[in-house]
């Protein structure tokens, strides 16, 4: 039988590096994912929608689909809303902007915010929302991107860590001069919010990618896997694995996401390393997390991305709770035991399982 496949999120959205201006917003960061689906012959219905600086895609099959869908749109936009680091009417803007007092805010907002506190304290500081003073001075929320010197980001490191930043029930409470991004947690949080709005609405079959970022609902109509393509960091057109995954999001943070080359030929992305101040530079190219929890997955595959791969391989030894993909600078593919049989490598790449 002929299969047809439909691609989600297949739009690869080219870099411009020096022309942005100050005020200026980079574009989007390429997506990192795609999900393929074969054409069941239930009818489903598909939302593209732009938010979060990102494309995404939402697809849902069955009956009740539209109205997930609508409630699914509608939710994007408000959570979007709260949790803009540039948006004034922010909920994040209010907080980075109340001099050191305690600010009230919605229960998505503080959730976020204690899941990647817990987040920085287990990974040892690798996850840190406060690193955002050091993100901006390296260009990476404008495009106008600059090495800074070294005086600058020990400067701007005293203005982060994210065990000054307390949040107790509804109330949050940054020092002033510090400055909080919820960007690391933002989309696979988001991913969660509509898997619970499709589950509320019975629909047992979604997939939804979020600039790459992807959250399964449930499997295919057919009762098979969902098949995520795992993007090769070497090359945008090209694929390093694709993963079969049903009830589960699949994370991707690499350094081809958003990235510029420095007049020392370097690669500089936009991870930073809350240790250093300086981009991630732990030898890897990507790491994709999967599990259940979007926003563990989100919040891991960007703390993984800055621990390299023996920090991340240590961690989720002791951890566990999740599966990885890790593809190193130099082209290797190790894979968790827990997803190894359900990775298929087809980029020509081998992987090594860890144990
Ligand atoms: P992600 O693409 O999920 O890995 O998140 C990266 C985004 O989170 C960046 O664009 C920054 O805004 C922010 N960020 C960069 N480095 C870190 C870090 N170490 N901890 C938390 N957020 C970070
Ligand atoms: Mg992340």
């Amino acid at each position: 039988m002929k299969k047809k496949y439909l691609v989600l999120s297949g739009i690869i959205i080219p870099l411009i590096l020096s022309s942005c201006s100050e005020e200026t917003k980079p574009l989007p960061s390429q997506p990192v994912n795609e999900v393929s689906v074969s054409a069941a012959d239930q009818e489903f219905s598909v939302r593209d929608i732009f938010a979060m600086d990102t494309f995404m895609t939402l697809k849902a099959y069955g009956e009740g689909r539209d109205k997930a869908l609508g409630e699914a749109a509608v939710k994007i936009t408000e959570l979007e809303k709260l949790l803009s680091v540039t948006d004034e009417k922010s909920e994040v803007w209010m907080i980075d902007h109340a001099a050191g007092k305690t600010v009230t805010v919605s229960k998505e907002t503080s959730e976020i915010i204690s899941f990647m506190l817990s987040a920085a304290e287990k990974t040892n500081g690798a996850l840190d929302p406060s690193v955002y003073p050091v993100v901006r001075e390296w260009g990476f929320t404008t495009g106008n991107y600059r090495i800074p010197d070294d005086d600058t980001v020990s400067e701007l490191l005293e203005m982060t860590g994210y065990r000054k930043i307390t949040v107790s029930e509804n109330s949050v409470t940054v020092p002033d001069g510090m400055l909080i991004d919820l960007g690391a947690a933002a989309k696979g949080y988001t991913g969660d919010v509509l898997a619970g709005i499709f589950k509320k609405n019975n629909i047992g079959s979604a997939v939804v990618s979020l600039g790459g970022n992807v959250q399964a609902v449930g499997s295919k109509p057919d009762g098979s896997d969902w098949k995520v393509s795992i993007r090769d960091p070497f090359d945008e057109n090209g694929q390093v694995c694709i993963v079969s995954v049903s009830d589960k999001a699949v994370v991707t943070s690499g350094n081809y996401e958003r990235f510029f080359t420095g007049e020392d030929g370097k690669r500089y992305c936009h991870i930073i390393d809350p240790s250093t101040g300086h981009p991630a530079d732990n030898g890897l190219a990507s790491v994709t997390v999967i599990s259940e929890s979007g926003i563990l997955c989100d919040c891991l595959s960007t703390a993984m991305f800055v621990k390299g791969k023996d920090g991340a391989e240590k961690y989720w030894k002791e951890n566990g709770g999740f599966d990885m993909i890790i593809v190193t600078s130099d082209g290797e593919v190790f894979v968790t035991e827990g997803i190894a049989g359900k990775t298929e490598m087809t980029g020509g790449k081998t992987m090594t399982v860890l144990k």
